[in-house]
């Protein structure tokens, strides 16, 4: 356990923001966090895990804990002719354990290629894109109450997983740290490439196979998103906002050409990048922070912005929606 006192997370954020945290504790292993909850730092509040940084915004320094977690391992628990029971550590870099899955031909997780984080927060908000998502691939989440250090083990079922959601992020937010997560993939693809850009990214391979998927898929990404390396940012920073039919039919007499589709559960969602660039968010810059001028969902740090003017932007987005079309855009980015 490394335990840093009044450290900067400037470079844990993928916002760049420049904020401390009064203690910032490394954990490499499970016996790190046994430690900590037997330790002084542990009556401290508040407390947070975090993993990459790529999913939260920080809105001021942080007088608490932050426990950083990079328990590292993959383990094949089992397997059989049409399926592996992988168990991955919940600070493996999401990607890597992706890449990983797809050079060995085990399916189940390919169109989720090139997400930033790690493996233990994929759970959380049920990471999802190119009509997939996480949960299709859990099999178990393994969590530690931050409180009391007892275990507990989630099935998928316990997951309350959702759109952008699961109950880690609703009523065990900030209670829990997830330390593995156990995934089931599949020997005998099923391939979801229902997705009208990745099947047109995908006609330009000979073949369709795991391997090609992955490749279209970061094709894309690199295309349409913008390198956290370069434009700081933490990906779409809204949820695509689910309606009932009846909003959907007046939406629609108003305007004929509005985007919409059914997600998996058969709900309808409205795209919160056409409403944000409806209300002439695209590509639109105030200071130091803007939304991308690709994907009007990304909002982005042109450098030197604190997270208070990143969040006063993106509520000014908020407004413009809400009073346009009557919409109020959730946050999909934890803000902190
Ligand atoms: C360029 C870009 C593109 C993105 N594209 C997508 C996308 O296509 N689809 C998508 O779903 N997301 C996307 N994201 C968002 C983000 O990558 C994912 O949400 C990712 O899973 C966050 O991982 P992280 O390790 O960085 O989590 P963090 O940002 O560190 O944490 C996110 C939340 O999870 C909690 N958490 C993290 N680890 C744990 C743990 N071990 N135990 C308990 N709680 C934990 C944190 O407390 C926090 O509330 C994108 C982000 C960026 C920057």
């Amino acid at each position: 356990m490394n335990i840093l006192e009044n450290a900067s997370l400037l470079t844990f954020n993928t916002f760049r923001v420049h904020v401390k945290t009064r203690y910032l504790i490394e954990v490499s292993d499970v016996n790190d966090i046994r430690n900590f909850i037997g330790s002084e730092l542990h009556a401290i509040r508040p407390k947070m895990v975090l993993g990459g940084g790529s999913n939260v915004l920080f809105t001021h320094d942080y007088d608490g804990c932050i426990l950083r977690l990079s328990i590292k391992g993959i383990e094949n628990i089992s397997e059989n002719d049409e399926s592996v029971l992988l168990r991955a550590a919940a600070g493996e870099n999401w990607d890597d354990f992706v890449a990983y899955c797809v050079k060995n031909g085990w399916g189940g997780i390919e169109n989720l290629s090139y997400i930033p984080g790690t493996v233990g927060a994929s759970p959380v908000q049920n990471i999802g894109a190119y009509g997939m998502e996480v949960r299709d691939s859990i099999e178990m989440v393994e969590t530690i109450d931050l409180e009391s250090g007892s275990t507990r083990k989630f099935s998928n079922k316990q997951c309350e997983f959702a759109y952008r959601n699961s109950i880690f992020r609703s009523d065990l937010q900030n209670r829990v740290i997830i330390t593995h997560v156990t995934f089931r993939l599949k020997k005998n693809h099923c391939f979801n490439t229902s997705y009208h850009e990745l099947k047109k990214e995908l006609s330009l391979h000979p073949e369709t196979t795991l391997g090609n998927i992955r490749s279209a898929v970061i094709t894309i990404r690199k295309r349409k998103l913008p390198d956290v390396e370069i434009l700081a940012n933490a990906g779409s920073f809204f949820k695509n906002p689910v309606v009932d039919q009846t909003l959907l039919d007046s939406l629609k007499l108003r305007y004929p050409e509005i985007p919409f589709f059914l997600d998996s559960g058969g709900n309808i969602k409205l795209s919160a990048a056409w409403l944000i660039e409806h209300c002439t968010w695209k590509g639109r810059r105030v200071r130091n922070v803007g939304t991308y001028r690709k994907h009007p969902l990304v909002i982005v740090n042109y450098g030197g912005a604190d997270g208070s003017e990143i969040l006063s932007f993106a509520q000014k987005i908020q407004q413009s929606v809400l009073n346009h079309f009557g919409i109020g855009l959730e946050t999909e980015v934890n803000i902190i």
